[in-house]
C-alpha cells in the first residue's frame, strides 16, 4: 500500500493555523485560517503540504501519491476530547437517581456511593471484559468526531489495581489515546486520611512510569487539599511527569494557584474562581479545561468562560465522560453547551475542542490543527461551521480520519 495520499475536492479546509499561532488565545473568526478550494498532501500519517488544489507541487505529484476526493466537504481537525474516564465497570443510574431526588454529589459520595462504587465495580472486573466494554465506548467517541482522548485512571487506587486499568488504556485502539495516571481521585476506603494515601501514592509513583507520562489529582473539600496536591507535583515533577489537577469544580480553594505555580498543562472545571485565580490563569501557560456536561449533570454553577477568554486566558472543552457526573458521551452536546451557558463563539468551541485541547495535552505540535508536521487527524462534513456543535443526538461528520486513513 502507498504511504503517500493527495486528499483533493476539498471545498474548506479549515487548518486552525492562526489559533495555534497565537497560543489559542484571544481567538477571532478569521484565525480559523480557511482555505477555500484546498488540497493536501500526507505521507507516513503526517501532513507535508497544504494548499490550493491547482497549485499541488511537483515534488509530491511526481511520487505518484494515491488521490483521495473528499467530495466537495468542509475538512477540520479531528477533534480532541482531554478530559475523560473512559475505564470503567458498572454504572450509576442509581445515582443519577437519588441526585435528581435532592441527594448532592457530596452526601451520595457520603453515603458510599459516588466513585468508590466504581471503583469497588472496577476492581473486581477483569483486564478483558475492561478492555472489551472500553473498545466500545472508544468507538462510539470516534463517531461522535474524536481522534485524540485522553483516558485517566482513578477507579483502581490500588497500585495493582491502577496498573490494571493504565494497561486496558494501552491497548485501546483506533484513536490516539493519551493516558493519565489518577491515583488521588478520591480516598480508597483501606485509607482512613490523605496524608497516609499520598504517601503510598508517592512511594509507588515510578512504577508507573512506563504506562503514562501524565499524573492527575481531584484537588476539592472532599478530596484532596492545595497542599496535598503540592507534595504529589514535587514528586511527579521530579520523576519527569507532566501535571495537571481537577480543581474549584465544587467548591473555592487554593488549588488553582498551586497547580499553576507547579506549571500544570492544565486545571480542570474551575467553576469557582476569583479575578485573582483568573488572572494568574491568564498569565500562564496552563490551559483551562472546561466540563460543561458535568454541570449540566450536576446542577453545578457553569465556569467563568467569557472572563477567562476575555483576559486571554487558553480554554479548552472536554466531555469529562464518566459514569457519575456526565455519563453521555454525545460530544455534539458538550459543543453545544458551551455555545448555549458559557457563551463561547462557534470559532472558539471548534478551537477549544482541537488545538486548546491539544495543548492541555502537550501535544499541540501533534494534533488540533492541519498543518505541515502535524498528524492528518481530520473530520469530513457536509453542514456549514455554524452547523457543528448545534444539534445534539446525531454526529454532522461524514468521515472520521486518522494518520490519513479512514477510522469511521
Ligand atoms: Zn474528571
Amino acid at each position: 500500500m502507498k504511504n503517500i495520499f493527495l486528499f483533493t475536492d476539498v471545498a474548506e479546509l479549515v487548518t486552525l493555523e492562526s489559533v495555534r499561532n497565537q497560543d489559542g488565545r484571544r481567538i477571532r473568526e478569521k484565525d480559523l485560517s480557511i482555505l477555500k478550494n484546498a488540497a493536501f498532501v500526507v505521507r507516513d500519517g503526517k501532513i507535508v503540504w497544504v494548499g490550493s488544489s491547482k497549485k499541488v507541487p511537483k515534488d509530491f505529484t511526481k511520487l505518484r501519491p494515491q488521490k483521495i476526493s473528499l467530495g466537495k466537504q468542509i475538512v477540520l481537525p479531528g477533534l480532541v476530547d482531554c478530559h475523560t474516564h473512559m475505564v470503567f465497570a458498572g454504572d450509576r443510574a442509581f445515582e443519577f437517581e437519588m441526585r435528581n431526588q435532592g441527594a448532592t454529589y457530596q452526601d451520595i459520595a457520603k453515603a458510599g456511593g459516588g466513585i468508590i462504587s466504581t471503583v469497588k465495580e472496577t476492581r473486581r472486573t477483569s483486564h478483558e471484559r475492561l478492555l472489551k466494554l472500553s473498545q466500545v465506548r472508544v468507538n462510539e467517541h470516534i463517531r461522535q468526531g474524536a481522534t485524540t482522548i485522553e483516558i485517566k485512571s482513578g477507579y483502581g487506587l490500588t497500585l495493582k489495581d491502577e496498573v490494571k486499568i493504565l494497561k486496558v488504556i494501552k491497548g485501546l485502539k483506533k484513536a490516539r489515546i493519551v493516558p493519565t495516571y489518577l491515583g488521588p481521585h478520591t480516598l480508597p476506603p483501606e485509607f482512613t486520611n490523605n496524608v497516609q494515601y499520598i504517601d503510598s501514592i508517592l512511594s509507588d509513583l515510578s512504577k508507573i512510569k512506563k504506562l503514562t507520562r501524565r499524573c492527575d489529582i481531584f484537588i476539592e473539600d472532599m478530596a484532596f487539599s492545595a497542599s496535598d496536591s503540592q507534595r504529589y507535583f514535587e514528586k511527579a515533577k521530579a520523576l519527569g511527569f507532566d501535571i495537571v489537577a481537577h480543581t474549584n469544580q465544587l467548591t473555592a480553594s487554593q488549588g488553582v494557584l498551586v497547580a499553576i505555580a507547579q506549571g500544570a498543562r492544565s486545571i480542570d472545571h474551575v467553576n469557582f474562581i476569583n479575578e485573582a485565580d483568573i488572572r494568574s490563569i491568564s498569565n500562564s501557560s496552563t490551559t483551562a479545561v472546561l466540563t460543561p456536561g458535568a454541570d449540566l449533570f450536576l446542577k453545578n454553577p457553569y465556569a467563568p468562560a467569557r472572563r477567562l477568554l476575555d483576559s486571554g486566558a487558553r480554554v479548552a472543552i472536554a466531555s469529562n465522560f464518566n459514569p457519575g457526573s456526565c455519563p453521555t458521551q454525545d460530544l455534539q452536546m458538550i459543543g453545544a453547551l458551551a455555545r448555549l451557558e458559557l457563551k463561547m463563539t462557534y470559532f472558539e468551541v471548534l478551537s477549544a475542542f482541537t488545538v486548546n485541547a491539544g495543548f492541555a495535552l502537550g501535544l499541540e505540535d501533534e494534533v488540533g490543527s492541519l498543518q505541515v508536521g502535524l498528524s492528518a487527524d481530520f473530520l469530513t462534513t457536509n453542514t456549514s461551521l455554524t452547523g457543528i456543535f448545534y444539534q445534539p443526538g446525531s454526529s454532522p461528520f461524514t468521515g472520521i480520519w486518522r494518520d490519513g486513513l479512514q477510522i469511521s
